[in-house]
């Protein structure tokens, strides 16, 4: 069996979990995360990597984990993996997952109750034994099963962030083999609206022969199995286990069956509720008049355009107003992925990121930017690496060197500063008045309670030195929840000291949320919207960021990292 970059990435997760379980040391859990996350990163082939010894030297693969990759590669096996498997019980691991399960908490109740999986945990804490462990009362048994609820809930739902990448691939496959017979092809669904998660993906063809398309859509090699087999619809599983869905439409009733399968229900509701006002009848096959006469159904455009609206962008379809502001022509121009000039939060491998300033720059120039900002994380927070007051100084001199150099692009000197439990920085205002972008985020005691947490945002936000507050709620998709904060009151405060909310790009993040991006929007806020890259690879976020944006309905002019160079300098200074 071949062994590729995934496999041995996955093994290295699974070893920095069954350690961190055992209490071992957090620098050597991270050693197999950071070793995971350059694997998962790998550009070309591990073997033939491994083979032309190029392997060495790659950031994040010291000679401890090269080490280990090599007996992988050569044997099949790791030893120290294999004794840990047979060690540690197989549910273990997945409590983990659990939000509000760290690993001391797994190794306690393991140890003490016997725990070995979700189901051992559910019962564990209901029946009030937790509570008599150290450390550990109501309120843990509360947020415990409320982590329960989220995983389960999340279990099945797919990031925006894979799915997408994923349906244009199945687009391009289908487009490859039997574009003769493909009129139209779009995604649609949830995934089409842009949602932060989805459930299954939706892809819709427009074609007056299915059967060539459902031949080929279900002979896929990434196709592990096929769920169901139609002239109109097919289901497959994938070979990670997510489920595509391919409708086969005829081309006079492809706008319809797009606009209908596209949805949100509740948008679909609205515009049907619509067309009978106007006495006329909408579904999957297009817009009727009470006689049975087909007024549209070929093109979305006039599907919307027979009820007397505009083609509502896909990521607005929530029924959140955009029907009425189409009524009244103010369905906003919605900033578009190209608009974007930089990209203003990035790690290097001065912190916990795996790649050096100047290939940032290629990278980013490659993408049209005209700057990037290097946001290393800030003193304190040593595990993710965090640049010492010394070192972020030389960093600044080192920027300053590079951006002599440069022409029509520019690197600020930036850093991602910690916001400590109190509410104080990381570092003095002496240093952060040296920096060009202080961006403030909190990093560490997430769940303190609301009034806390939100003060203590409050008081970071209020330091005249920071311009960007970083992913606000804290949360990770599918693992951690939001942390309690009253937003109402950070935008305010946000409002008052011109600080520039971000929509972090990354698909676990997308944080900011739409909705109150939205909100963000109606109180003139301004927004950046960052990839938080910590691999050049990373810089690829951005679009996710941007669909985020777009269903927070946000124009250019809202978004700081829209602006050119020189206006962004300009408006920098203000
Ligand atoms: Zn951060
Ligand atoms: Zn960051």
């Amino acid at each position: 069996m071949k062994i590729d970059a995934f496999k041995v990435a996955h093994i290295f997760r699974e070893m920095a979990d069954f350690l961190s379980i055992k209490g071992e040391n957090p620098f050597r859990v991270r050693a197999y995360q950071k070793a995971a996350d350059a694997l998962e990163h790998l550009s070309g082939d591990l073997e033939i990597l491994y083979h032309q010894g190029k392997l060495q030297g790659i950031t994040g693969i010291g000679k401890g984990m090269l080490e280990k990759i090599e007996t992988i590669l050569e044997t099949g096996k790791l030893p120290a993996y294999e004794e840990l498997k047979k060690e540690i019980p197989e549910g273990l691991r997945e409590l983990l997952f659990i939000p509000e399960m760290g690993p001391k908490t797994v190794k306690v109740i393991y140890e003490k109750g016997n725990v070995k999986n979700i189901e051992d945990l559910e019962k564990f804490v209901q029946s009030h034994k937790l509570r008599n462990l150290p450390g550990m009362g109501a309120k843990t048994e509360e947020n415990i099963l409320r982590g329960i609820k989220l995983y389960r809930s999340s279990k099945g739902r797919i990031l925006l962030g894979k799915a997408l990448p994923l349906a244009e691939k199945v687009i391009a496959e289908l487009k490859n083999s039997v574009s003769s017979y493909i009129e139209k092809i779009s995604p649609a669904g949830s995934l089409r609206r842009g949602k932060e998660t989805i459930g299954d993906i939706d892809i819709l063809v427009s074609s007056s022969n299915s059967s060539p398309i459902m031949d080929a859509f279900t002979n896929f090699s990434f196709v592990e199995g096929v769920l169901a087999k139609g002239k109109t619809k097919s289901s497959v599983l994938t070979n990670d286990g997510l489920q595509i869905d391919l409708r086969v439409v005829s081309p006079d009733s492809f706008g319809a069956a797009l606009q209908y399968f596209t949805g949100s229900k509740s948008h679909n509701i609205n515009l049907r509720e619509r067309a009978i006002r106007k006495g006329l009848k909408i579904n999957e096959y297009g817009v009727f008049t009470q006689k049975g006469e087909k007024l549209a159904g070929k093109n979305e455009e006039d599907v919307y355009a027979s009820l007397s609206l505009p083609l509502i962008p896909p990521e607005l379809r929530e029924d959140r107003g955009e029907i009425e502001a189409g009524e009244k022509g103010k369905i906003p121009n919605l900033l578009k992925e190209g608009e974007i000039k930089g990209d203003l939060h990035i790690h290097t491998k001065a912190s916990d990121g795996a790649n050096s300033i100047k290939e940032l720059i290629e990278k980013a120039k490659q993408k049209g930017y005209e700057y990037i900002a290097i946001t290393d994380h800030s003193a304190s927070l040593k595990i993710a690496g965090g640049l010492s007051g010394d070192r972020l100084l030389q960093q600044i001199n080192q920027i300053k060197e590079i951006n002599s150099h440069l022409q029509g692009f520019k690197v600020f000197a930036g850093s991602e500063v910690d916001i400590k439990k109190d509410g104080n920085l990381d570092y003095p205002d002496e240093l952060l008045q040296k920096l060009d972008i202080v961006i403030a985020a909190v990093h560490t005691s997430l769940k303190q309670n609301k009034k806390t947490m939100t003060n203590r945002i409050i008081k970071a936000l209020r330091n005249p030195f920071v311009r960007i507050f970083a992913h606000p709620t804290g949360r990770l998709l599918g693992e951690r929840e939001a942390s309690s904060i009253d937003l109402d009151k950070v935008l305010q405060v946000a409002k008052e000291e011109n600080i520039w909310i971000e929509i972090n790009a990354q698909p676990q993040r997308l944080d900011l949320t739409d909705l109150w991006i939205k909100e963000a929007k109606k109180r003139n806020i301004k927004l950046v919207i960052n990839t938080d890259a910590h691999h050049l690879g990373n810089l690829d976020f951005m679009p996710f960021g941007v669909i985020t944006a777009r269903r927070g309905w946000l124009e250019k002019v809202n978004v700081v990292n829209t602006l050119p160079l020189r206006d962004f300098l300009t408006f920098l200074s203000l």
